[in-house]
């Protein structure tokens, strides 16, 4: 299963640059960088659940490109059908004019995809970012109603670009926009302390109530597990009664699936479990299946009120992107990947439950498929646990990232590829990694 190419083999066109010396970075890249912060060293190649550093040091991947990576890294189906088309000297940027690799494309998810679920939605191609798909969803919806408040809920995220940003409820983001942000209410989600509040009924009221301050919205956002906001999973009843008050009050009903969907749960579409429609789908990250960006907005055909080019841009439809999506879509398919992934994630929950929260009754576990938060915050609801967790898992060569209030829950995203013995292998690693962090609290 290993065959890795080495680093060394890999050709990265100038022989007198240390690729390795990471000085370059602190010297040139803005300060603004994230990730690389938490795993200081320089990535190489990558196969399947794997990653290699430029010192030949093969590191477990829970991080999975963000969920990009739903596939693995290099998926060899993808890779081929890719090389296919380069070598064909398919056509590499197309702005929205049809191709043939988009053709394969709509075509693959109309019958794989749109309808076995009897979903009837138009696809809209967006610039190749989640923010991109959000931006253009809030908007539409906007335009569809005449409304220009959205309600999006405590904890979302929704991207950093300014119509995203506004819905996306973290203070730390939000302050970087250096404008005002509008339009946005935000509403309790339940979770955590909002917990036992019916946020139904507060929105029915606030949507009643003449005198509740608040507009009728053009829009209801939101993740049906939030990702970043720490894996707060929002009930399947839930989801129904926020379906039917958005009917009720003519409302868009907008799930952000951009890291929830794609498989990453189980089912293609996040929301299947609860067995809703939504009126628009935002969908990005894994939808290339080989990390290439793009992203789309599935929309009811009745919302379609664009008009041509009123929202445009250069890197709509990223024609490399079209290529693996239309594989990846197969592979879902073909390899049943519901089934696949819903045994990995008992196997994920069985292996948690008995390998990490076994060590200290203060650690919950949430998940659905194989998105899993490991929430330490009652252990240290600063964050300084959970990041010493994550940096003892980094030494320990597995990478798994924070999310959450404080950056207190980890966020376990595998490959959905993953094999069983490599997914035991990385949850002992977590559990190794809590234990040491729990001995040093007590020393
Ligand atoms: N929505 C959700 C639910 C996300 O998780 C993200 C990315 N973490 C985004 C939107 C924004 O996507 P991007 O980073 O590609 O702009």
């Amino acid at each position: 299963m290993n065959t890795i190419v080495s680093s060394s083999n890999l050709n990265v066109n100038n022989s007198d640059i240390d690729v390795n010396n990471t000085d370059i970075y602190d010297r040139r890249e803005s300060a603004v960088r994230s990730y690389c912060r938490s795993f200081p060293v320089v990535f190489t190649t990558a196969e399947g659940s794997y990653l290699v550093d430029g010192h030949e040091n093969r590191y477990l991947d829970f991080f999975a490109g963000a969920g990009a990576l739903n596939y693995g890294h290099s998926n060899p189906r993808m890779k081929q059908a890719l090389l296919d088309y380069i070598q064909a000297d398919g056509l590499i940027h197309g702005l929205d004019l049809h191709t043939a690799a988009k053709s394969a494309f709509l075509n693959t998810l109309e019958t794989l995809v749109l309808a076995p679920r009897q979903l009837d939605y138009r696809v809209q191609f967006t610039g190749p970012t989640g923010a991109n798909a959000v931006e253009a969803a809030l908007k539409v919806a906007r335009n569809a109603t005449g409304r220009s408040t959205v309600y999006s809920f405590m904890g979302g995220y929704h991207g950093h670009s300014l119509g995203g940003l506004a819905a996306t409820a973290n203070r730390e983001h939000r302050a970087a926009a250096g404008v005002s942000l509008h339009d946005v209410v935000f509403l309790p989600f339940p979770f955590g302390q909002m917990e036992h509040i019916d946020t139904i009924a507060y929105l029915r009221a606030l949507l009643t109530d003449t005198h509740s301050g608040a507009e009728v919205p053009a829009a209801i956002i939101v993740e049906t597990i939030q990702a970043e906001g720490g894996i707060c999973i929002a009930p399947d009843q839930w989801l129904r009664d926020l379906r039917a008050v958005c009917d009720e009050f003519a409302i868009v009903l907008i799930i952000d699936d951009i890291q929830t969907g794609c498989g990453r749960t189980g089912t293609f579409f996040s929301f299947e479990r609860a067995g809703i429609v939504p009126d628009i789908v935002t969908l990005s990250k894994s939808l290339s299946g080989y990390g290439l960006p793009m992203s789309a907005v599935l929309l009811r055909p009745e919302l379609d009120v664009w008009k041509p080019a009123e929202h445009t841009g250069t890197f709509r439809g990223n024609q490399l992107a079209f290529v693996t999506a239309t594989e990846a879509i197969k592979l879902f398919h073909d390899e049943q990947f519901e089934t696949r992934t819903a045994a990995l994630g008992q196997q994920a929950e069985r292996g948690l439950t008995e390998m990490v929260c076994a060590l200290d009754d203060r650690i919950d576990i949430r998940g659905i498929g194989l998105m899993w938060g490991i929430d330490l915050s009652r252990i240290d609801p600063t964050g300084a646990f959970a990041k010493a967790v994550s940096q003892q898992c980094f030494a320990d060569h597995l990478i798994i990232e924070r999310v959450g209030r404080n950056d207190t829950v980890l966020k376990m995203l595998p490959p959905l590829t993953i094999t069983p013995e490599d997914l035991d292998d990385g949850i002992m690693r977590i559990a190794g990694a809590v234990k040491r962090c729990l001995d040093a609290l007590d020393d």
